[in-house]
């Protein structure tokens, strides 16, 4: 008998309950008693929701951040909250929101960063979470009331629970030291809280408690590894049975040391680390429990039961009982109901499964192990239905995309000449002083830009009207900047909502989904759409806007697109193909709209690759393959193009140590990179790499309101000019402008030619 559970429901609420709750609580609008009982709602419907499992998930639901909860039950809080007298709950949004009204923002322009060293993201999942931070005074102290009292509603309500917590070798890599401490030296200060906390958890009654450990995904350093001996030994005190839980990848050269835990049962991520699972099983001592992740919870397609059966079924006989069955990892992931879309296509929809229909999909794989096939039948021949249409559906196959992928040959990737010699062919074409200055992109989002674009897409307001309305605030975007003096102009993308779902839109092979919200973090919640087929482009995406654009200025005009791997990166992408291949799709799709732009007299295009770093595998040794695809992918987009063509790219990011010398081998004769935070000091790698190309370091963090004086961005530049020749130095903001008022992006933007002019002269 194989027994069913899940590792975590999406706590956000199936229409976003929590995110209004939060929110309106945040602003004075409800209680914090009405807060609360907004989330005692949520998990009573998330309970209701796993009904039928063996065991359910307790402790999953945070009011912001799972690793903040486990801060706050060890006591772990920062010394600039530890003597808050009010609520600990609002302690704990103290905590989480408490230096973060940058952070807020930087989410929304799609930056992912947020203030360093606060929130960082989840392994390589689009969630972030809250930084633990330890120092030499870190003591913990156990306060189980949250755990506690979620597994009383959990037994009120006849919930089999099975209480989730981090394990302690994860948050303590995953946390930082603030000052000399070596994380290492907590631990058995941890422990003891740990030990504590199970001896509470079983005084409550509770029989399994998973305890995850994803970072056994990861290389881990020889000390670490100890630390997972001296952790489980300690931890193995009889109280409860531990489920260590590992996700999001195979477990490789760690394998042996999980095997060899002293823990009741172990976890592992059978979609990613399929061919694991035998070897697992063969070293696990005979009495512990297996628990397999057999339903991605990571992407929204349905499973292939027949198949997954056909492999489970001879594990099954030979485990019976120690056969445990889950997604592959927490439904944090993913969206809750697939039933709650109305409006995508039946086909699509036909393929797709969210929180709840993944849980069904357990539940017939448990009965068809347990009672035989014939039991489920009706819903294996559904399965069967759905998965072959897909596979066999027009709609995801082209022969023609098909066709282009398999002619992709070096050259397309390969501009035709290096960059001095296009250097020389740019220069008189284009015009610029030294120290160019331009923007990233966006300018301001107003509420009427915002309220324009939604009236179109209700239908409240015609094609030509809003065109005519989006005009208008390219018009004005243009004129502000003629004003301003900056030398090479943007649109200012009025007409995009989302740097991604704007071109997923026009592209075939991408379907939306209407309430298919994910947690970013806290409140925050992204809809990534959905790439389902072969990626075709019909027609031109940005080329009219841009032509008009340019239409307005004799200043150079930039094309903006976003870049075939961000585009990849915030989707949510297909499985049965490599993302390489997808990727390369995407940038066949692209390079013919960088083509046209080229072809209508676009002097300057600009490929943001905003994601490119977030995609890095958790494991360094798969790096490498990562970037060269990615790099490949980016070549085939830009540089297709003239010599006279000036191709630029943007990154919202800094850390470019390890990636630099692939970033280099995109060969954009450009790179606008996120940098005024760190004091220039970042470019270090550029300058001792002899970073070959042009580079414009963000002279002003746009994530503040703050307007940035001349003085602090001539002397970054005089930094940045230490660093990198004059000549291939350009001026301009560490990203796009959407978040800002158009009264602090004025003022910070006249300062910022002010400074370039200083630049100037004093040379
Ligand atoms: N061009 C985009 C903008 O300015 C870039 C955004 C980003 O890199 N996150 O908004
Ligand atoms: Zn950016």
């Amino acid at each position: 008998m194989a027994i069913t559970h899940n590792l975590g429901f999406p706590r956000i609420g199936a229409k976003r309950e929590l995110k209004f709750a939060l929110e309106s609580y945040w602003k004075g609008q409800s209680s914090r008693e009405e807060l609360k009982t907004a989330g005692a709602h949520l998990r009573r419907q998330h309970w209701q929701d796993q009904a039928g499992l063996n065991f359910v998930p307790a402790g999953d639901f945070s009011f912001y951040d799972q690793m903040l909860d486990m801060s706050f039950t060890f006591g772990n809080l920062p010394e600039r909250v530890r003597n808050f007298e009010g609520d600990s709950l609002d302690n704990f949004f103290r905590v989480a929101r408490g230096r973060s009204a940058k952070s807020a923002e930087s989410e929304t322009c799609g930056c992912g960063g947020v203030a360093a060293g606060e929130m960082t993201k989840w392994f390589d999942t689009n969630y972030h979470f809250i930084v633990p931070e330890f120092d030499a005074q870190t003591a913990f102290k156990l306060d189980p009331s949250r755990l506690v009292e979620q597994l009383a509603e959990a037994r009120a309500q006849g919930v089999p629970a099975k209480p989730v917590i981090i394990g302690p070798v994860t948050y303590l890599i995953l946390g930082k030291s603030k000052d000399e401490t070596n994380k290492l030296s907590l631990l058995p200060g941890l422990l003891l809280v740990y030990r504590q906390l199970l001896k509470e958890l079983a005084a409550q009654g509770v029989e399994w408690v998973q305890i995850d450990e994803p970072i056994l995904v990861t290389e881990l350093e020889a000390p670490w590894q100890d630390a997972f001996q001296t952790a489980y030994q300690t931890l193995n005190t009889g109280a409860v049975k531990l489920l260590l839980t590992t996700y999001f990848g195979q477990l490789k050269e760690n394998l042996p040391l999980v095997a060899k835990l002293p823990v009741q049962g172990v976890h592992l991520d059978a979609i990613n680390a399929r061919d694991e699972v035998e070897v697992l099983i063969e070293k696990l001592p005979a009495n512990r429990v297996v628990s397999l992740g057999v339903i991605n919870g990571r992407n929204i397609w349905k499973t292939d039961l027949s198949a997954t059966l056909d492999w489970l079924e001879p594990i099954s006989r030979q485990l019976g009982e120690r056969l445990w069955l889950a997604p592959s990892c927490s439904l944090l992931h993913v969206p809750v109901d697939l039933e709650s879309e109305e409006k995508l296509d039946p086909e699509i929809k036909s393929w797709l499964a969210f929180a709840r229909q993944k849980l069904d999909e357990l539940l017939i794989l448990s009965v068809a192990l347990n009672e035989g096939r014939a039991v489920v039948q009706r819903e294996l021949d559904a399965n069967a239905a759905a998965t072959a249409s897909r596979r066999h559906s027009p709609r995801v196959h082209n022969p023609t995309v098909q066709a282009a992928l398999g002619k992709i040959d070096a050259r397309l990737g390969e501009r035709q000449s290096p960059y001095p010699e296009r250097a020389k062919k740019q220069r008189p074409r284009l015009k610029l002083p030294l120290f160019p200055t331009t923007t990233i992109g966006s300018f301001p989002q107003t509420r009427e830009i915002r309220q324009t674009r939604s009236a179109f897409k209700k239908g409240k307001l015609n094609a030509t009207a809003y065109r005519e309305a989006m005009r208008k605030e390219i018009a004005q975007c243009v004129w502000q900047q003629e004003r301003l003096g900056l030398d090479v102009l943007v649109h200012g993308e009025p007409e995009r909502n989302d740097m991604v779902e704007y071109f997923g839109e026009q592209l075939e092979g991408y379907a939306f989904s209407e309430f298919g919200w994910v947690q970013s973090y806290g409140s925050r919640c992204v809809k990534p759409p959905i790439l389902f087929g072969d990626i075709s482009r019909p027609k031109p995406m940005t080329v009219e806007w841009i032509t008009y654009a340019q239409s307005l200025t004799d200043k150079p005009m930039k094309g903006m697109l976003t870049g075939p791997v961000t585009i990849l990166n915030w989707s949510f992408v297909r499985d049965d193909q490599p993302r390489s291949v997808s990727c390369r799709q995407l940038a066949l799709a692209i390079r013919e709209e960088v083509l046209d732009l080229e072809k209508v007299g676009i002097r300057i295009i600009q490929i943001d690759e905003a994601a490119l770093r977030e995609g890095l595998p958790l494991r360094r040794s798969q790096w490498q393959e990562y970037l060269d695809w990615a790099v490949e992918a980016f070549r085939i987009t830009g540089n297709g193009v003239a010599d006279e063509t000036q191709i630029h790219t943007h990154m919202c990011y800094s850390e470019f140590n390890d990636i630099i010398a692939s970033i280099a081998t995109m060969d954009a004769d450009v790179i606008t990179i996120e940098t005024s935070r760190s004091d220039m000091e970042l470019l270090d790698v550029f300058d001792h790499f002899k970073y070959p190309n042009e580079m414009g370091p963000g002279v002003y963090d746009i994530h503040s309101p703050n307007i940035p004086t001349v003085e602090h961005m001539v002397t970054l530049m005089q930094k940045a000019a230490e660093r990198i020749p004059v000549e291939r130095l350009w001026v301009n903001p560490d990203c796009g402008l959407k978040t800002r008022q158009w009264t602090e992006v004025i003022p910070s933007l006249t300062h910022m030619v002010e400074a370039a002019q200083a630049l100037r002269e004093q040379l």
